[in-house]
């Protein structure tokens, strides 16, 4: 080549070769790939282009271009390998360099068939116009390209299919963009919950691709999100995960549409992508999934990259707090408990003590009865009980001192296995020193409350007076708002809504007379005879307490015209 074309912020290397070919004057397509690679024996390829070397070779004399400055700057590639392991990163760099054209897709599992990639080029008409204003000619920029990517991260705007396909015809061609394979047929509008989910996307994408973040083993990226699982209350430190939790959670978070558009839905709820992507093992999954989940933990991915998540807790790492588990195991396994009241002890599950008896190979006493330490004591008459509990009683009195205002109660909410132990160890101690206080003074606006509920307690009787009648007391207008027993407490706290709900609350008679109203209208609407019957059952009301509302059934029916003999 005695040329070649300065690349354009962000443009795919795919773009720069199509503008080759342009300029190049060649009438045949494939002199230009004999210009480009030496050979004709290669492909048109998009994401991650392969024989970079050849292409360098060619390179008019004082071009100042490396392989490894395509690769970063102008192919797929710092997005799609973003989460792999070093060793397999410089396997598929070498593949983009000199090896087959499919190596690097095969590494990176893009040729498998859980993931489509785009099939057309993909434009946002704003970056269009302005290429063509400040560069005289439209680009391929390299983050529309890619898969999930739905919207332009500079313009905020939905980005478009072009009428190019990404793998089409014989593939010995580059097309560039231009006015007419870049129509917008018709404007795209995605709902505003999307918007925000696919800025987010873009944004983390064009970070990905700009900033060179270091390869990182599978094991790093599995660490960083356990912990932030453990802090969020998705996992414990036992290795136990709530994955239907984190499931329900997660398709809360983005909606199930989001997930499917991002072809990441999480349909069954303990087996899926993403409980495989919390679980300790090696398999890399898509780019954009660790995208999603580390948005959904609320972890910038400068963190996620570089920084160690810590655990809030004691232990610096999670090795040292296993080890000690372990430890911890080991010896009460010793004691002559039973399983149960192990993991009660290590606030853990009855199944997972099981599990790490078994994978400890733990001796335990209930197989051999010999060699522990405390076989013939009770754990209650040892030592080291009697430091634990002095240690709890401490804990204990320490928080009641520094929560004055909560009752022991609200204490025990967020100390659970501390309230376990000592219940099951030490009840009488914790007997005495236990407090019930009272609320602290409350600074609820009961009048500004009182208001508010005013007006949802008119709508729920609206309601109840539609449709099939349903009796208007307290208790059903505080059930449909949710706050039965409550709204009854409170109700002289709420003058308004107290005086609102005694004037339209019914009485048994009442409601039945408002029932056989509502009962005759029906029958009629559906041109039925009134009996007795008719009434009783479209009504809903026994017979024995018909007869205590008869005459006033008979002063509606006279005023309707009917014969009411039957009463
Ligand atoms: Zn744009």
């Amino acid at each position: 080549m005695n040329f070649f074309p300065t690349p354009y912020p962000d443009e795919i290397l795919y773009s720069t070769l199509g503008r080759y070919c342009i300029r190049s004057g060649n009438i045949k397509e494939i002199h230009n790939f004999e210009d480009l690679f030496s050979t004709r024996n290669c492909i048109a390829s998009v994401e991650l282009p392969s024989k970079i070397d050849a292409l360098i070779e060619n390179m008019p004399v004082n071009s100042i271009y490396t392989a490894e400055y395509f690769i970063y700057n102008h192919t797929l590639f710092p997005f799609y390998a973003a989460f792999i392991e070093p060793q397999r990163a410089e396997k598929i760099i070498k593949s983009m360099r000199s090896g087959r054209g499919a190596d690097a897709y095969i590494r990176l599992g893009l040729v498998s068939n859980s993931i489509d990639l785009n099939k057309y080029f993909r434009f946002c008409p704003q970056c269009f116009m302005e290429d063509i204003e400040i560069y005289g000619e439209p680009y391929w920029h390299r983050i529309h390209q890619i898969t999930g990517v739905f919207v332009c991260p500079k313009h905020k705007a939905p980005i478009y299919n072009s009428q190019v396909l990404v793998r089409g015809g014989s593939r010995q061609r580059f097309i560039t963009p231009s006015i007419d394979n870049c129509i917008v047929e018709k404007e795209i509008y995605y709902p505003n919950e999307y918007i925000e989910k696919m800025i987010w996307m873009a944004e983390d994408a064009q970070r990905l691709l700009n900033s060179r973040f270091d390869f990182k083993e599978q094991e790093w990226f599995k660490r960083q999100f356990r912990a932030k699982l453990i802090e969020k209350g998705y996992a414990r430190m036992n290795n136990f995960v709530h994955q239907k939790k984190l499931a329900q959670d997660f398709i809360d978070f983005y909606g199930e549409d989001y997930l499917k558009l991002v072809q990441s839905p999480v349909q069954n709820k303990s087996q899926n992508w993403l409980s495989s992507m919390v679980r300790y093992n090696n398999r890399i999954t898509f780019t954009l999934r660790y995208l999603l989940l580390a948005r959904f933990l609320g972890i910038p991915l400068d963190t996620l990259f570089n920084e160690r998540i810590g655990f809030k807790c004691e232990y610096d790492d999670i090795d040292s707090y296993q080890q000690l588990w372990e430890k911890r195991l080991v010896e009460l396994s010793q004691l002559g408990l039973s399983i149960r009241e192990i993991a009660n002890i290590l606030d853990s599950t009855p199944k997972t003590v099981r599990r790490a008896i078994d994978k400890l190979g733990i001796e335990t006493f209930w197989k051999y009865n010999g060699g522990g330490k405390y076989v013939n004591k009770k754990y209650t008459d040892t030592n080291e009980f009697k430091v634990k509990r002095d240690h709890l009683r401490a804990e204990w009195i320490k928080l009641h001192n520094k929560y004055p205002n909560k009752s022991s109660n609200q204490i025990r909410q967020s100390h659970q296995a501390l309230y376990r132990w000592l219940s099951k160890y030490d009840l009488e101690w914790l007997r005495q020193h236990s407090r019930r206080k009272a609320n602290i003074s409350s600074t609820v606006d009961w009048n500004k409350r009182d208001k508010e509920l005013l007006s949802k307690v008119k709508e729920v009787v609206k309601e109840l007076q539609q449709g099939k009648p349903q009796r208007i007391t307290w208790s059903t207008i505080g059930s449909r708002l949710g706050v039965n027993g409550w709204l009854l407490k409170r109700k002289d706290k709420l003058p308004l809504t107290r005086e609102y709900i005694e004037s339209v609350k019914e009485g048994l008679q009442e409601f039945h007379i408002r029932k056989i109203k509502w009962a005759i209208d029906k029958l009629e609407k559906e041109d039925k005879e009134i009996t007795y019957w008719n009434l009783v059952e479209v009504a809903g009301v026994k017979p024995r307490y018909l007869k205590f509302i008869s005459k006033e059934i008979k002063d509606i029916l006279i005023e309707k015209g009917y014969n009411c003999d039957f009463l």
